[in-house]
């Protein structure tokens, strides 16, 4: 009998006056581009995607040298989209040290459990809207400073309404 499986990422959580402002500039994206917007209660940055894992892989995964990453502020000052796989997206134009960080312990992390990172280089981004109709003209928008003090392993599940995300793990960042 094959064991359970989970899909799983690495992502930003954001606490509650994130969310709800990164929820309300959501809602004029919607507008502008004709887009399906996201749950609230999804927003998200990923920082990397395992896909589907064993479930026993939760438990095995040590994230501490990721963990040893400063806290950071994290700035979400730019729209933007990907035509391509229409989507829109807000972003931040500068990565600080302590999320670089943070990212390159992940891939550590992974490495050592012998599962490779993302090919893509790393861009920090908000998924606001799928689907989009119209594009997105990249743009600074006043921004929306999340203080960053944690990070969590995340799991997927297709649901009725779209997609159920459940943290599973999280980890402090460093004083
Ligand atoms: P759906 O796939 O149903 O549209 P979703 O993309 O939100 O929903 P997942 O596919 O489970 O849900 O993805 C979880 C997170 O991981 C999302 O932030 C998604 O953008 C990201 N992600 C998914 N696949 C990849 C991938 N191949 N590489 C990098 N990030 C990915
Ligand atoms: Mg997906």
């Amino acid at each position: 009998m094959a064991g359970k499986t989970l899909r799983l990422f690495f992502a930003l959580w954001p606490d509650e006056a994130t969310r709800s402002a990164i929820a309300a500039l959501s809602q004029e994206v919607i507008v502008e581009t004709g887009g399906r917007g996201i749950a609230a209660e999804n927003m998200h940055v990923t920082l990397a995607f395992l896909g589907e894992q064993p479930a026993r892989l939760v438990t095995r995964i040590d994230a501490r040298s990721a963990a040893a990453a400063p806290r950071f502020e994290l700035t979400l000052d730019e729209l933007g989209c990907w035509a391509k796989s229409g989507i829109a997206w807000l972003g931040a134009s500068a990565i600080p040290a302590g999320l670089a960080k943070l990212e390159q312990g992940i891939v550590m992390a992974l490495a050592a459990l012998g599962l490779e990172g993302d090919e893509r280089p790393f861009a920090a981004h908000v998924t606001l809207a799928r689907r989009i109709a119209r594009p997105l003209r990249t743009r600074m928008v006043q921004p929306i400073v999340w203080s960053v003090d944690s990070f969590a392993l995340v799991s997927s599940e297709a649901a009725a309404t779209g997609r159920d995300y459940r943290v599973v793990r999280k980890w402090s960042l460093a004083h």
